[in-house]
């Protein structure tokens, strides 16, 4: 039966595919049937239903959609950068059907009503599943708790200052014992800012070099320190953003032996890139944490493939070109990821052998669904057909002007990739086809 993108039918079925699911890429070609929105079989072989618009992937990868803990939407306050409706754009055309948003929107989302906002323009894009979390303290000055009971009720899926760190430890406590009570994480942006001063990029032997003021390690090893410290002292469960030094993966790892409630995330920059491409004085090379040094990016990769850091988190922080261009001191801090997320993982950690394709998407959906209790991330008989398809062999190139998101700054840009998102459905329905794909038939 023909395969109409333009229309898909309640009830079809995806044949030749290879399953990834559990930590593991099946060996042998199956299929998903879909029906209604939900999955209705995941087989192995040939496709057992009859009857059904089917569409011949081709040997191309069936994965759970894939889930970002820590994406920037902007929206509300700084549209110019990205919306929710584009920025759940660019999450579909990276194969993502679900994304936590970050509170630091102008106004923060620090109350019940933004964080109801924020969920609402999310089901009016419908791309994907936007799941907010709100702000540690109000307004995000680090002086009082938001209401976290209301803002749990109203859709929040834990809280953060995140693009600042909670200074005061006192309230970082509070905020653990308040978010335990309602069963969701507080997620750690470490970073001692009296450490960090003015640093706008790793402190060593490149801002030295480049006569930049450096973030030394341990603006954020103190900070993680104290974060896991406070976990301990309360068993609440602190989610570790962005982790970029070594020292931080050693806390972190020692904390879990220990039994300590922690969980962590390390974006695609973090796992790849260093400190040493800030001497082409490109401001796409300036993100807060910022790259560090090889031995770093060694760490966090090596801590991601252990499961000492659980998933792999994008922070897709949008800012416009002409605040990019700014000189490298003046630009603001931080690079889109959505996009390109999966295929940086494939090229640079899977095809260098130092992570499983199975375990990559694992840490991509699984995980960070699990972690953060979120009702999806799952590709089981029975579940939402969230799923994504992509080609672990395609080879292409990093543009930013074909990029979904608002804005294009990209740190990957130029860099041939491997692994390209074909097509992303959202409760079994097309949320994102890639352009190129021979997939009309
Ligand atoms: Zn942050």
């Amino acid at each position: 039966m023909d395969w109409n993108w333009r229309s898909i039918p309640a009830e079809y079925v995806i044949a030749n595919v290879r399953v990834c699911r559990g930590g593991k890429l099946a060996k042998r070609r199956g299929f998903l049937h879909v029906k209604k929105g939900k999955v209705e079989t995941v087989g192995v072989g040939e496709p057992t239903a009859e009857g059904f618009p089917t569409l011949d992937a081709g040997g191309w990868v069936c994965a759970p959609g894939l889930v970002d803990l820590h994406a920037h939407f902007r929206e509300p306050g700084q549209e110019e950068k990205e919306t929710i409706a584009t920025g759940s754009r660019a999450a579909a055309a990276g194969g993502f059907t679900a994304v936590v948003t970050m509170p630091n929107t102008q106004p923060a989302i620090d109350n019940a009503g933004l964080v109801r906002y924020v969920i609402d323009r999310g089901l009016e894009a419908g791309l994907c599943r936007v799941f907010p979390t709100g702000a540690i303290s109000t307004g995000r000055t680090g002086e009082t708790l938001c209401e976290y009971g209301e803002m749990v009720a109203a859709g929040a899926v834990g809280f953060t200052d995140d693009g600042s760190p909670v200074a005061h430890g006192g309230l970082m406590r509070n905020a653990l014992e308040y978010a335990s009570m309602l069963g969701v994480p507080i997620v750690s942006h470490a970073e001692d800012r009296t450490l960090a001063g003015a640093g706008v990029m790793h402190e060593g032997y490149w801002a030295t070099r480049l006569g930049l003021e450096g973030i030394p390690r341990a603006a954020e090893d103190a900070c993680t320190y104290r974060d896991i410290e406070l976990a301990r002292a309360t068993g609440a469960h602190l989610h570790v953003a962005h982790v970029s030094t070594r020292g931080s993966v050693e806390l972190i790892r020692r904390a879990k032996a220990e039994g300590v409630r922690v969980t962590a995330e390390a974006t695609p920059h973090h796992l790849t890139l260093d400190h040493s491409l800030c001497r082409s004085w490109s401001t796409m090379f300036k993100m807060n944490p910022p790259l560090r040094e090889p031995d770093d990016v060694a760490a966090v990769a090596q801590a991601l493939a252990e499961g000492v850091i659980d998933c792999v988190s994008t922070d897709h922080a949008p800012h416009t070109a002409t605040e990019k261009e700014l000189q490298f001191d003046q630009a603001p801090f931080g690079v889109v990821g959505l996009e390109t997320a999966l295929a940086v993982g494939i090229t640079h950690l899977v095809r260098e052998g130092r992570l499983d394709l199975g375990v990559l998407v694992q840490r991509m959906s699984e995980r960070p669904a699990e972690i953060f209790h979120l009702p999806c991330g799952r590709l089981e008989e029975g579940n939402d057909a969230d799923f994504m398809l992509f080609d672990p062999d395609e080879i292409w190139s990093v543009d930013p002007a074909a990029l979904q998101s608002k804005s294009k700054n990209t740190a990957f840009a130029g860099q041939t990739l491997t692994g390209r998102v074909k097509a992303t459905f959202l409760r079994g329905r097309l949320t994102w086809r890639d352009a190129d794909g021979s997939l009309e038939k």
